[in-house]
Parts: C-alpha cells; structure tokens; sequence
C-alpha cells in the first residue's frame, strides 16, 4: 500500500537523522540541508545574506578548522540580538554572535541549531553553525516572499489545536502539516482541551482527524486537566527535538508544564537543566529535558508559509489521492478541472474525506 511505503520511507529518514544527530557533528553528506540548497535558502533572505558564507571566508578561517570538523557540540536555547544562549555539556552559556553571524541572526540563527563555540569564563561567541537536517519557519511579517526560521533540527513538530476556546479549524491543519513536511520534520497532531466536550462531540472531532492517522500522523487527544494523553505526548518527544506550534491559547504552555512534571518524575531527576533565558514571550525557546529529548516553545503562529510550493508538488502531500489518480481519465489530471477524474469521484463517494479535498483545490487556486 501506498500508504505503508510513505511510512517506511519516513521511518528511513527519521532513522537517519537520528542517526545523524547522534554523532552530534554537521556531517555533511548526511544533512538534508546541503551545501546547494543552503545557498538558497541564504538567497531567499536576500543579498546581504551571501555573507554569511563566514567560514570558509572570514578572516580567521585560516586559523581555525572548517564547519565539517568543528565539534558542534552546543544547542542554541535562545536568540536575542547580538547574543544566544547555548547548552553544551550540561551546561549553560551565553555567546556573542559574532558581527558576520549577527548581522543575519535573527533570521539565520535560530532555536535548534547545533553551532560550534569558543572561549572561556564569561567571554564565550558563535564560531560557526552546522548545516540543519530539518527548519520551522513562518513568513516574515514585513517580507511576505521572505521566511523566518522558528527552529531548526527538529524530529516532530506537535501541531496544537484545541476544541474549543479556540474552537477546532480543520481546514488550517493541512496548512500546517505541508509546511511541516516541508521542513523535513515528522508532524503531530494534539487535540487539547478534550474535558471541554462530551463523548459524542469527541467522536465527531476525533472523525474528523481520521484521514491524519490514515496517514500515519500521530494525533494525541489530550487534556492538560484531566491529564489525558500527557503520557502518549511524552512517548511521542522521548529521546527526539520536538516543537510545539500552534495559534496562542490552545494550551502550548500548559502542556510544555505538563509534560515537564512528568518527565521530571520519570527520569528522577529534579535538577534537570531548564533554559533561563527567555527574554520575550515572542521568540522560541529550547528547554533541555535530558536525555536527549528537546522541547521547543514557539510563539502563537497563525500561519506557515509555503515556499516554492507549485501544483505539481502540492500533490505530493495528499498521498491518499494518489491511487484512486490511477483511475483518472487523463494520466496529469489535477483532480480540479478535468472530468472523469476518480480522485473526486471518491470524494463524492464519501472514500476521500471531503475538507482535505477542499483545502487541496483550494490550495491548488492559490497556487495560479
Ligand atoms: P498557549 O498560548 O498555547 O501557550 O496556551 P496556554 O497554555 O497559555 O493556555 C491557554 C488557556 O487554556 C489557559 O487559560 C489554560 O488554563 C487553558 N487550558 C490549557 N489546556 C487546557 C485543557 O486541557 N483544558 C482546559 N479546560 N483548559 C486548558
Ligand atoms: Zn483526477
């Protein structure tokens, strides 16, 4: 099945970044930000970014070892101008970003990046970041062609959402898992706030989640209250980099505190390391939980950009169109024009879920 093959292939990749993680070093050759594409990504923040080839370029270059040696052996916790905070052997450290980084930081360094230091006491900077396997990122707000990252390396990106308060949208959800497949990490999908509806109203919202666990997307109904599925959470983040995302007031912050407690019982130990330095409720911070397992908390997103999305790809991310597309009358049907196309007439026969179908028309619309 179709669907088993996108899921073994993803378990692939999820092996090798994991794989690639452990070694804890920008080995190169196993990134899927590669040296070609990460020029493009530098080219889509503008011209100024053609700069931030530092390494290789700067002054002390010769002085110091290339990116791919470099132990990267910190985490950036935080960004603020000038300056991050960084964990690296259990320890926390606060770096200058050097002038060639700094002036790009903000929208270069980001939360997540694995970056090489140096320095000593209180005087520590930023020598070089390794290439990401994976990034978060939303449009910038004043350069809508332009995206900012949220995060970068992360395994699972959790995208919250509450049944009520604010009520469920399920039309934003595929907005958000596009872009999030597109930043190469595992999307999830929580369900808070389930004490807020009774059993019929939750089988209703739980149907319509249906065709996101067809696809394997994990979706954890939960509630920060009754501490439903604060368990199956911690499961799903164990041992990985995880990023919470979603609009302000579903429950991030609840969560983050509920599965903070949790993992802090589980691994016995109270002196877990937490990140101080969150200077502004609008930036994401990395807390440490040990074990290798990372949480991000991203400021209220309402919305992902989706870059250099064009129709053919958009089709890519609706895997279950992918068999009845078989039975279309013509073999490059788009499923939004062409007639005897067997992708709506299973939509109209109730076999494809009919909001995912919207969302793809529409999408494709947009796309013109
Ligand atoms: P964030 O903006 O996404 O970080 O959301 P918060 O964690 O600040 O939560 C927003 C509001 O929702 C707060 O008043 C929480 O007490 C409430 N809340 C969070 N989780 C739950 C839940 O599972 N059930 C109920 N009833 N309220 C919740
Ligand atoms: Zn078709």
């Amino acid at each position: 099945m179709f669907k088993r093959h996108l899921a073994s292939l993803r378990h692939a990749a999820e092996a090798k970044r994991r794989a690639a993680a452990k070694k804890g070093k920008g080995d190169r050759r196993q990134t899927y930000i590669t040296e070609d594409n990460w020029e493009g990504l530098l080219e889509q923040h503008g011209r100024s970014r053609a700069g931030f080839k530092v390494q290789a370029d700067s002054p002390d270059a010769a002085t110091s070892d290339a990116p791919a040696e470099r132990e990267f052996d910190a985490i950036v916790m935080s960004v603020a101008t000038g300056r991050c905070r960084v964990f690296r052997g259990g320890e926390e450290i606060d770096c200058v970003v050097p002038s060639e980084i700094g002036v790009l930081q903000k929208s270069v360094l980001t939360v997540g990046d694995r970056v090489a230091v140096s320095g000593e006491g209180e005087s520590w900077r930023i020598d070089a970041i390794a290439p990401r396997r994976s990034i978060l990122a939303r449009p910038d707000p004043l350069h809508r062609h332009r995206q900012r990252l949220i995060a970068a390396n992360i395994d699972v990106v959790i995208h919250v959402v509450s049944v009520k308060a604010p009520p469920l949208r399920p039309r934003l959800i595929d907005r958000f898992m596009i872009a999030i497949q597109r930043g190469e990490a595992q999307p999830a999908l929580c369900v808070n706030k389930i004490d807020l509806i009774d059993d019929a109203e939750r089988e209703e919202v739980l149907a319509q989640l249906q065709p996101y666990r067809e696809l394997d997307v994990p979706v954890v109904a939960c509630s920060v209250k009754s501490g439903e599925g604060i368990d199956e959470l911690r499961d799903l983040v164990r041992g990985r980099t995880a990023a919470l995302v979603g609009h302000s007031g579903v429950g991030k912050s609840s969560i983050l505190n509920a599965i903070d407690r949790s993992l802090g019982l589980a691994v016995g130990d109270l002196n877990r390391k937490r990140g101080t330095g969150r200077h502004t409720t609008t930036a994401s911070t990395l807390y440490d939980f040990g074990e290798e397992t990372y949480l991000i908390d991203t400021p209220g997103i309402r919305e992902f950009g989706l870059w250099d999305l064009d129709r053919d790809t958009l089709r890519d991310y609706f895997p279950e169109f992918a068999e009845p597309s078989e039975e279309c009358r013509f073999t490059d049907c788009t499923h939004v024009h062409e007639p005897h196309c067997e992708v709506k007439d299973a939509v109209a026969r109730g076999e494809l879920n009919s909001a995912r179908y919207d969302t793809y028309a529409r999408l494709y619309n947009d796309l013109a």
